[in-house]
């Protein structure tokens, strides 16, 4: 089959013909035919914050049709449609029995991320158990983006506990912030989505949000201030993760307002103790999403109403160019490869 194998950290992927994958008793084959590519992709290529054994097939996003199962498989038939929930938990510590899989101290890898190969090869394998079906009527492309950028989406909009009528900030409409700015509508929250380039406020409005600022020329909490007649904003998401997209939340947020991180980058943000205690503000962390969350995001982007996330979909042999084309900053949403059919 064909791979992009990850042989060197700062290298381009190198395109192969390796043999498929064995199956054991309890695993699936898949045949992938669309995998989302994301920063969580450059991190990797740069040997930033996971450090794959090498050579190593990238690759968190892929949905496709089940093709081989296993002797021990009764759960899933060759044929069906189904996305990897990508968390390799154990299932029995105590966390995972909290429904916090992706906490599992115990966790024995990321699909496409740390110790099981991903979806930039035309099969992969892993246990039934980590399989979730695809609900008819999804395309492939936007089946894919669910497996990080709409399971991590989901899971904040849980832990930030939005109410009818409170005013959201989005700083950075990527893949994530797209499905954060719906999901935060579907909550009757109003949006304003914080953004740097011309065409990135574009998309921001496509995707819904209320109000759109452009970071690279505005005073944001001044902005948001302005626009809630003072107050601040209920609740911040800030899907970027820098010093200085931390510092815009925290500062943009109303008393008793709460930040909710879900990007992050090498950078420190020095938090002042006083803004926390005397506002009363709360700093919520939220990471990837557990199994049950994947389910239900599905069934919403199917039958909820959401807008497709994808605005460029590549075939599989330009995953380089794909890469390349997201460290520069020019995609919109999320970008999909398409795989080749055997
Ligand atoms: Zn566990």
């Amino acid at each position: 089959m064909k791979a992009a194998l990850l042989r060197a950290f700062g290298q381009p992927l190198s395109l192969e013909d390796v043999p498929r994958p064995v199956l054991a008793d309890d695993e699936v084959v898949v045949r992938v035919c669309a995998c989302g590519i994301d920063g969580t992709d450059l991190k990797l290529l740069d040997g930033f914050g996971y450090t794959p054994d090498l050579p190593f097939v990238m690759g968190h996003e892929p949905a496709g049709v089940v093709a081989e199962v296993g002797a021990a498989v009764t759960e899933f038939r060759p044929g069906e449609r189904v996305i990897p929930y990508i968390f390799f938990h154990c299932e029995r510590c105590r966390l995972c029995l909290r429904g916090r899989e992706q906490l599992c101290p115990r966790m024995s890898g990321v699909l496409g991320v740390k110790g099981h190969h991903g979806g930039y090869a035309q099969y992969l394998k892993v246990p039934a158990r980590q399989l979730v079906t695809v609900p008819e009527g999804l395309a492939w492309t936007d089946a894919a983006v669910l497996c990080d950028a709409g399971l991590t989406a989901y899971h904040a909009i849980g832990r930030a506990r939005l109410g009818p009528g409170e005013t959201v900030v989005v700083i950075g409409v990527g893949g994530v912030g797209s499905f954060v700015v719906q999901l935060a509508r579907q909550e009757a929250a109003r949006v304003i989505a914080v953004e740097q380039t011309p065409a990135k406020v574009e998309h921001a409005q496509r995707m819904g949000a209320d109000h759109v600022l452009a970071s690279g020329g505005q005073d944001v909490a001044a902005e948001v201030r302005h626009l809630t007649e003072g107050w601040g904003a209920d609740c911040v998401f800030d899907v970027v993760g820098t010093r200085a997209t931390l510092a815009a939340g925290i500062d943009c947020l109303a008393s008793g307002g709460r930040l909710v991180v879900v990007g992050y980058t090498p950078e420190e943000y020095p938090l002042s103790g006083k803004r926390v205690a005397q506002g009363e503000l709360t700093i919520v962390g939220t990471r990837g999403g557990c199994k049950h969350d994947l389910r239900a995001v599905a069934w919403l982007a199917a039958h909820g109403g959401l807008h497709s996330v994808v605005s460029d979909v590549r075939p599989f042999e330009q995953v380089n160019e794909a890469l390349a084309l997201l460290r520069a900053g020019r995609v919109l949403g999320r970008l999909v490869l398409e795989m080749p059919q055997a």
